[in-house]
């Protein structure tokens, strides 16, 4: 099978007429979908359950997106044995067709990417650019696991020995759990299933409860490019209720795992219990969230790193793991960065994302403008407020942008993730205090630096300990097969996400060696 070298997905401008026509028509279908039902997809089967979840627009909550059967725990079960009946034919499907699948899903992402970019605007609140470039991220996902898989079934070179021919190759692990966050829930919920998909496993995906109708839209695009039946299995459901029993049970082979730290490290404990029949240790891939720092000196230029702390703290309402919550500056450059942050942060426009001037949507549901607007609370204890701080007038779960200036390092706005539109300015003495600060947190997933100097940046380098480190540019915008994805420390497992090695957690090496 030869294929291209891979190249990323280029975004889409939006002030060209075509785009923009393009997508207010995706919109405009996505209108007439509103408060369609979805039911569970179990061995290609449509599985309707008596329990529903209601997906909802977070700018407009009397708006139903989609209407979604919950999985009980029977589904659990129903689709675990699915999964390993599809698992049969699935793990000794070649490679190349395996591959060829995602190509073809590749390609009808690009051919449905404002309809995929559509449902996340009216779903999770995501700007056209946010949404485009998460389409965008997900077929770059494809292409670069259909690649790697390829890569990988050569198999790898061992050392020769005398009186035997020995090979060393990877076999797929067998049925797993993929359970995927609303934030970027076409993008992360593509990457983990299709990775899994590829090596030759099957799925059972449980997305995010308020991002159910994208998940939806993505496991029938799976189907239309040729998936067979039960290697991808949807269960939508509310994690208090199907997340505990999909983990523990002792059909589940492994668990790929994005969203928030308390719920890894509870899937962490529970996946490591042997229960009676089990016949393997389960493998865990476990990334979670992120209090990332924007460090910045007198060595930087303060025009572009106010830009980027501003595009770092507010892109996607700073609901990204990657999202910039603390620009660390020292103090000699401290009041001149300032004012220019904050003029940045006043040009950010806020409303409903369907409008295609806005850049700030609404908060993703009533809970997480409850959550933020709490931690808003303690941030005017532990800071001073300079801009924003209230939920804005009206429907919509809509919070305005806001900065804390003068916050320490100990204080919880600088210490826990908000997930929300607030950003922390923290003074740093100088350049070794501005690092010291950026480490001070459990968390360890991206960071950024701005300086001019070669001799710092080299230190930065070393110092700045996060899984995805920035140089004079924002702490978010990873791109899939050029900046490797995950976290350190509390930020997960490092299974860098779009790089070489990320099929390596879904497979397992044997070594077969005959005797001449
Ligand atoms: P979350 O609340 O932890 O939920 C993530 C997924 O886990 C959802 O599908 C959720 O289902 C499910 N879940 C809930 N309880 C469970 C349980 N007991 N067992 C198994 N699954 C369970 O996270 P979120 O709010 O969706 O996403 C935001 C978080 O994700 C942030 O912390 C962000 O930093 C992190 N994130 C990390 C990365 C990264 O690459 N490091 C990327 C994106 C997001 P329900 O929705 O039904 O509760």
């Amino acid at each position: 099978m030869i294929i291209p070298p891979f190249r990323t997905e280029p975004s889409l401008d939006f002030q060209d007429p075509q785009n923009r026509q393009e997508m207010e028509a995706a919109l405009k279908r996505m209108e007439a979908r509103l408060g369609e039902e979805y039911p569970l997809v179990i061995g290609g089967r449509r599985v309707v359950s008596s329990d529903q979840i209601i997906s909802l627009n977070p700018a407009h909550p009397d708006q139903v997106v989609g209407r979604h059967s919950a999985a009980q725990l029977e589904h659990v079960e129903q689709a675990l044995t699915a999964g390993w009946q599809a698992f049969a034919s699935w793990s000794r499907t070649p490679v190349e067709e395996r591959a060829a699948v995602l190509l073809r899903a590749a390609e009808l992402v690009r051919r449905r990417r404002h309809d995929l970019a559509a449902v996340m605007v009216y779903e999770v609140g995501k700007p056209w650019d946010e949404a485009d470039g998460e389409a965008a991220e997900a077929v770059d996902l494809m292409e670069w696991y259909a690649r790697q898989a390829l890569e990988m079934a050569a198999g790898k070179r061992t050392a020769p020995i005398s009186g035997e021919i020995t090979e060393f190759r990877y076999i797929p692990l067998g049925v797993g759990a993929v359970i995927s966050p609303w934030n970027f829930p076409v993008a992360l919920t593509t990457g983990m299933t299709t990775a899994a998909v590829v090596a030759g496993n099957c799925v059972i995906l449980k997305p995010a409860n308020t991002a159910c109708t994208t998940a939806a839209f993505l496991v029938q695009l799976w189907e239309d490019a040729g998936l067979p039946p039960g290697v991808i299995n949807l269960l939508t459901g509310r994690g208090s209720l199907v997340g505990d029993p999909l983990v523990d049970n002792p059909r589940t082979r492994f668990v790929a795992f994005t969203g928030s730290r308390d719920v890894g490290v509870r899937i962490n404990e529970r996946a490591a219990r042997v229960h009676p029949g089990q016949l393997w240790l389960k493998r865990v891939q476990l990334e979670m969230g992120g209090k990332n720092a924007v460090v910045v000196d007198e060595t930087a230029d303060l025009d572009q790193a106010a830009r980027d702390i501003a595009a770092s703290a507010f892109g996607f309402q700073g609901q990204k793991c990657s999202a910039g919550s603390r620009a660390v500056v020292v103090q000699s450059v401290y009041d001149q960065l300032l004012p220019k942050v904050l003029e940045r942060v006043r040009e950010i426009r806020v409303g409903d994302p369907v409008d295609p001037r806005v850049t700030m949507g609404p908060v993703v549901d009533s809970a997480a403008e409850e959550k933020i607007l709490d931690y808003i609370e303690i941030g005017k204890q532990e800071g001073e407020l300079l801009l924003g701080g209230r939920r804005r007038d009206g429907e919509g779960y809509y919070i305005e942008p806001t900065v804390f200036s003068g916050v320490s390092s100990e204080a919880r706005i600088a210490q826990e993730e908000i997930f929300g539109p607030v950003l922390a300015v923290m003074p740093a003495r100088d350049f070794e205090d501005g690092i010291r600060i950026a480490n001070s947190t459990e968390y360890g997933l991206t960071g950024s630096y701005f300086s001019r100097d070669p001799q710092r940046i080299a230190v930065a380098k070393e110092r700045i300990h996060v899984g995805n480190l920035y140089i004079n540019r924002r702490s978010t915008g990873a791109l899939m097969g050029v900046h490797p994805f995950g976290g350190f420390n509390m930020s997960g497992t490092d299974t860098k996400a779009g790089g070489p090695d990320y099929l390596l957690f879904f497979m397992q090496g044997q070594s077969i060696a005959e005797r001449l």
